[in-house]
């Protein structure tokens, strides 16, 4: 996995890309915990179970039919989330299936069991360029820990922030013509 914390960077670089009008603080805060919350799954170690099992590392948390049950729940909690239903879903939906994505673009460990329980294969990106986290606090805390966060900072929040402020601007854009043109009108 990317580091637990720049598996938020997908939530929070949408949130900063679409502005807080198009979502709202509940929202955002249930994206940044949904991106985070398969990771919960290396619990399965401290069980004895198997990293290759349905139930270890990188299964059913990781799938993507977790991910839209997780996002059907949100959606039904559209009131509180101070949202639509359709927007609570797409959006814990997106950001709980990055996580999946990341972890595949990662060059270590097993791959992502996307299609469980249809199927139990591992799957992997084509390409692996994040430097794989090490799973306990501890051994982040060493040489090749900075490694992984320089990797991260790389390959997950440049990118994110980087799109996040190209839809910024282009809002912005929009927004100014906009203003203008009604003014000429
Ligand atoms: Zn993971």
């Amino acid at each position: 996995m990317p580091t637990i914390l720049t598996h938020a960077a997908v939530p929070l670089a949408i949130r900063l890309g679409l502005g807080p009008a198009a979502l709202s603080a509940r929202l955002v805060t249930c994206g940044v915990l949904a991106a985070m919350l398969p990771d919960l799954d290396v619990l399965a170690f401290h069980y004895g179970i198997p990293y290759a099992a349905a139930f270890g590392h990188r299964g059913f948390s990781h799938s993507l039919l977790f991910a839209a049950m997780a996002a059907l729940v949100a959606a039904f909690m559209y009131r509180w989330l101070q949202t639509t239903f359709a927007r609570a879903y797409g959006f814990i939906f997106f950001a709980m299936a990055s996580h999946g994505v990341l972890d595949a673009l990662t060059n270590g460990g097993l791959g992502i069991a996307f299609f469980w329980p249809f199927s139990t294969q591992r799957y992997f990106a084509p390409v692996q360029v994040i430097d794989v986290s090490p799973i306990g606090v501890s051994r982040l805390f060493s040489m090749h820990g900075l490694a992984v966060l320089q990797s991260e900072l790389f390959w997950v929040w440049l990118p994110s922030i980087s799109m996040a402020l190209c839809v910024l601007g282009w809002r912005t854009l929009r927004r100014n013509t906009t203003a203008q043109n009604n003014q000429n009108d």
